[in-house]
């Protein structure tokens, strides 16, 4: 497969000027992000149907439409994760048609960053970069860590002190340097941007953001891929900075200029926690201005306050005819065990904030039964196990004797059923 075909450039998204390729994220005129822009006609006779079913079974398949520099050779299956319809899920909320998109399961650490941090550290590699980083709620870091100890980087990495321990060890057991910051997201993201200058590194969502973000778009090309090449009415989509739910909108954009799926209306729903929702607020109340706020949920991994995507993303969300809410810690829970219970999937809490508001917007009729619908879940259960820690005590209250007898009374008390009840089960 040819890797080196994309025609690719920086270019703001205010003023339109074009920047080539370098190691910036935003406008130096008018301080907008800078994204990527494509020769959307030079790919059009090789992002074809036939010439992605060709590629490799990861996201390398869309190389052509990442910005990928000249020679790059991917060796990381990154992404093509399960597309699984909910049945049992959607027979509980009252969904006909509803999909889950499982990054839960995403190679090589468990979350949708894996995508990202692939494009960003191709490019840090191109430009030269030796130690790389990032500013995380999480995933981000453990992937940064993941990626960087492959490719031989040295990789420094900084996230607020109070992150969960699991995404703690996920980033220090790749011998990764971390740093906890005494403070949340944004003061941690602010300090990079100083050190990103004063070391010349490569942050990948700071000065290579506009390449990591690329990245998401994965998602988008993946479910039109495995819906047999068409789009959904839908996708529910957790926002932290504001950027996957945008790029899977890109995405879709670029297959039906380019003739890969019929064009047609789909709306965008965002997911927030309610202690940090700056962004479904600010849709709620009809404006793309993004009121900061300071976190306070255990969805860790959506706990950008100030996001630096929130006005494009409420803007969009608003244009399309979508909708954003936002969810309590309680119910966030709940989604992670009813994903469980339902699907056998196990989700972090970002996924329960997906879940919940997934079946809230059914509940409202923002949603109807039969629509095609893509919930996105972006990351794994096991790295956030302490959210449920009061959920399942009397497993650790007591062991039981080897003894049937004993199996029976303690069924009984766990049940709270009746020994006729017990009787038909058993039959
Ligand atoms: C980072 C992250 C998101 C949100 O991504 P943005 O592009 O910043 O909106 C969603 N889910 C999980 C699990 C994440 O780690």
């Amino acid at each position: 497969m040819n890797y080196s075909c994309s025609r690719y450039e920086l270019k703001c998204n205010e003023c339109g000027k074009l920047f080539g390729n370098q190691p910036l994220s935003a406008c130096p005129d008018c301080l907008a992000p800078l994204e990527i822009t494509y020769d959307l006609e030079a790919v059009r006779g090789i992002f074809t149907r036939e010439a992605i079913a060709a590629g490799p079974a990861n996201i390398w398949r869309y190389a052509a439409l990442l910005p990928i520099p000249d020679g790059f050779q991917p060796d990381l299956p990154v992404g093509f994760t399960p597309l699984v319809r909910a049945k049992n899920l959607g027979k509980r909320i009252g969904a006909n048609n509803l999909y889950i998109k499982n990054d839960a399961v995403c190679f090589p650490t468990l979350s949708f960053k894996d995508r990202v941090v692939s494009v960003a550290l191709a490019n840090a590699q191109k430009f030269g970069f030796t130690t790389v980083g990032c500013s995380s709620t999480g995933n981000l870091a453990n992937s940064v860590a993941a990626q960087a100890a492959r490719l031989g980087l040295k990789a420094t990495i900084l996230v607020p002190a109070d992150l969960e321990p699991a995404k703690i060890l996920n980033t220090l057991v790749y011998g990764a340097r971390l740093v906890r910051i005494d403070g949340n997201y944004d003061h941690v993201n602010r300090l990079c941007t100083l050190i990103a200058d004063e070391y010349n590194w490569g942050f990948v969502n700071v000065n290579l953001r506009p390449y990591y973000a690329e990245g998401s778009k994965t998602v988008g090309y993946e479910i039109a891929e495995q819906l047999g090449w068409q789009l959904p009415d839908n996708v529910v989509v957790p926002m932290a900075g504001g950027s996957l739910i945008r790029k899977i909108r890109k995405a879709f954009k670029e297959l039906v200029y380019l003739g890969l799926v019929e064009d047609k209306p789909v709306r965008f729903f965002g997911a927030q926690a309610t202690g940090c929702s700056p962004i479904t607020t600010a849709v709620k109340q009809g404006t793309e201005d993004i009121v900061p706020q300071r976190p306070n949920t255990i969805a860790r991994s959506l706990a950008i306050g100030n996001p630096a995507d929130g006005p494009a993303a409420a803007k969009m969300i608003r244009g399309e005819g979508g909708w954003a809410e936002d969810v309590s810690d309680v119910e966030i829970v709940a989604g992670i065990q009813e994903l469980a219970e339902t699907e056998g999937i196990f989700t972090e809490t970002a996924g329960g904030v997906t879940t919940s508001v997934t079946a809230r917007l059914y509940a409202q009729g923002r949603i109807t039964p039969d629509q095609i619908t893509v919930s996105c879940i972006t990351g794994n259960g096991l790295k956030t196990t302490d959210a449920l820690a009061n959920s399942y005590l009397h497993v650790d209250a007591r062991a039981i004797r080897p003894r049937l007898a004993d199996f029976d009374a303690y069924l009984r008390e766990l049940d709270g059923t009746t020994e006729s009840e017990l009787a038909t089960a058993g039959a």
